[in-house]
């Protein structure tokens, strides 16, 4: 039997394990990726496994989330990043050198190579035939320490394109298409594999654009083949012989099928709070904005930019409109300005600002109270924009364009324009000025830690008989957003565990943080899908910190889960839906953790409704014996003692 583009690239890095269905296997991810919001807790964990040199082929920390410098912390960490990359053999770009996803596209990803990113957006290199995934920064630290990254098998969905991108429809309507048929959690458990005769109308960027927000499926990762297109973007970014063919074999066999046919897809709007809440712009053009950013790591590559500028030629933008465009990296940047582009954005009133994620997570231009915001980035929760009353609405490069011009949501099409030609150019200027490249060897300078970095807390093992109180009860979809909140007044505190607690839940519940410390010893209820969105281990770290000790979850996000092993809290699963609605907020539960083993039901107890729930774990026994011991670090200092 043949094999998949994804099966080629597991089996590649496949280390333990067999590949089958379900099966739990571990990979050797030759790469590794952080920026600098994950990165300083990925490296604080490196530096506790007391390695010299990181064991992967390449290890890179981008910094491109915490830039903006309103006082010491941001900057603490960015030099905190550079000490301490130099000494382990970790290449760094400096600040605002770019968006980790694009730059790893254009500099590193390499087709048959597997890459860990403590960055949900990590899938982004699927774009050219690189095996690229999320993880929290914990499971990164150990795969830069050598260490196998464990998954279950994925099953394998055939994404067949079809017939090709009408004008105006960029391929952001792609993955919003795929997003409005299988949701938010469709993709859990699945590789999304991209074939068909459509692929070779899409370029690398545009390829990228759509393995990207596949993250927003749940799915584990999204690959493309590497083919003819893929070469020709690997010889114009001088990286020619980085380039392998990786195509399906004829008699692959996957698990499900999913067809698109390019050419009948229409311009798509994915309205507030979710990335699946997806319907025609036609159904809401004509609502006034206030807010359009152009970016993210979605849509921030040259082919965007120029889109954008051609839409805004000779235009400017509408009076009651605030455009900001954050390009992807100096080598966009640098195009566009050999193409005197970005003079042209200026003159049509777009504020042009550094290369990094920017508002995407609420890192500076946020919106007004109640505002309207159009993004081209890849998520819209609640809040995640740093103002909790905004609306944001993620589009395409064009509609964003469209409508920033209109001042209301606006359907490219509907302006007249010619269709927006793009070819790579033969050569893309290569800039790695703000590259540093680490030391030939360990370097034993001391490492400048700022006042705000501080040391990872210590958990107990968890012991076996826990009782705690229910401190939350959430329904579905639950984003690491809600639980650990975005935007600039609490990413800089994110390696700040005793201050970043004080916000957990903020979102939903302020009274969370201060009623968890009281309790001491906690549960969380929750629906489906707990944990989706970003990787941020904090969502886990911070809550344990809290004492929270379980979820009790209708299921899981993938990298969640796996956050909530590292730091010893016990993820159940309801074995009967309805049982939810056995517990309230203020319930005291008891468990019983001597009973947890693989594969066998287990009871929770609801003392104060003197119930017993049915639930299981979705946890194999290593990773139940990680918990129990209160979290990885503690199982590896016990393993290595
Ligand atoms: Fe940056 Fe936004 Fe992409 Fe995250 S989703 S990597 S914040 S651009």
């Amino acid at each position: 039997m043949g094999l998949t583009v994804a099966e080629k690239l597991i089996n590649a890095a496949l280390v333990d394990g067999e590949m089958k269905k379900g099966n739990r296997i571990g990979i050797r991810m030759s790469q590794t990726l952080t920026h600098d919001l994950t990165g300083v807790m990925t490296y604080l964990e490196f530096e506790a496994m007391g390695l010299k040199r990181v064991k992967t082929d390449l290890s890179v920390s981008y910094i491109d989330h915490n830039i903006l410098q309103a006082d010491f912390k941001n900057p603490d960490d960015h030099r905190f990043l550079m000490d301490i990359t130099n000494k382990f053999g970790i290449i760094c770009t400096k600040p605002a050198s770019g968006i980790c996803h694009q730059l790893h596209l254009e500099r590193f990803a390499k087709p048959g190579t597997s890459i860990i990113g403590s960055d949900s957006h990590t899938v982004n290199a699927g774009g050219v035939g690189a095996l690229g995934i999320g993880a929290g920064g914990l499971d990164v630290a150990m795969a830069m320490a050598g260490e196998p990254f464990y998954i279950k098998m994925p099953e394998i969905t055939k994404v067949v394109l079809t017939g090709e991108l009408p004008p105006l429809v960029s391929a952001k309507n792609v993955i919003l298409e795929i997003l409005r048929r299988i949701s938010v959690k469709g993709g859990i458990n699945c590789i999304l594999e991209y074939t068909g005769p459509g692929v070779a109308t899409l370029n690398v960027t545009e390829r990228a654009t759509i393995c990207n927000m596949g993250a927003e499926t749940g799915a584990t990762t999204s690959v493309f083949p590497s083919d003819e297109i893929t070469r020709q973007w690997f010889k114009a970014q001088g990286r020619e012989q980085d380039w392998v063919a990786i195509l399906p074999d004829e008699d692959a066999v996957y698990d499900s099928v999913i067809e698109i046919n390019m050419s009948e897809l229409d311009s798509l709007i994915a309205l507030p709070h979710q990335p699946d809440n997806v319907v025609p712009v036609r159904e809401v053009a004509g609502m006034a904005i206030d807010q359009v950013m152009f970016g993210g790591c979605t849509n921030s590559s040259l082919q965007d930019v120029l889109s954008i500028a051609k839409i805004l030629d000779g235009k400017t933008v509408h009076s009651n409109v605030d455009a900001a465009l954050y390009c992807g990296s100096r080598q966009v940047m640098l195009e566009s300005m050999r193409r005197g582009v970005i003079d042209n954005l200026m003159c049509s009133g777009v504020r042009i600002m550094e290369m990094f994620c920017g508002a995407c997570n609420g890192m500076g231009f946020a919106p007004p109270t109640n505002g309207i915001s159009l993004r081209t980035g890849p998520r819209n929760f609640i809040g995640r924009c740093g103002t909790e009353s905004a609306n944001v609405y993620l589009v395409s490069p064009e509609v964003a364009a469209a409508s920033a011009i209109r001042g209301r949501i606006t359907d490219p099409r509907d302006l007249g324009l010619a269709s927006l030609r793009y070819e790579i150019p033969a050569r893309f200027i290569i800039d790695e000025s703000m590259f540093l490249k680490p030391s030939e060897q360990y370097d034993d300078k001391p490492i400048r830690r700022g006042p705000n970095i501080r040391p990872l807390p210590e958990f107990e093992a968890l012991g076996e008989d826990i009782s705690g109180e229910v401190l939350i009860k959430v329904e579905d979809d639950i984003t690491t957003d809600h639980i650990v909140p975005a935007g600039a007044n609490f990413m800089p505190i994110r390696c700040n565990t005793p201050e970043i607690a004080k916000y957990v839940f903020k979102v939903i519940d302020e009274s969370f943080a201060e009623r968890a410390k009281k309790v001491g010893s906690g549960i969380v209820i929750a629906g489906h899908n707990y944990g989706q969105g970003s990787s941020r281990e904090q969502a886990a770290l911070a809550p344990r910190y809290l004492g929270v000790k379980a979820v009790i979850a209708k299921s899981f996000a993938r990298i969640h889960l796996a956050n909530l092993v590292n730091f010893g809290i016990i993820p159940l699963i309801f074995t009967d839906e309805s049982d939810f609605a056995a517990f309230e907020q203020g319930d005291v539960i008891s468990l019983d953790t001597a009973l947890l083993q693989e594969g066998t039901p287990y009871i929770v107890r609801n003392r104060s409704k003197n119930l017993e729930i049915k639930v299981g774990s979705p946890l194999s026994q290593d990773e139940l014996d990680i918990v129990k011991v209160g979290g990885r670090l503690n199982w590896i200092k016990i393993r290595n003692s």
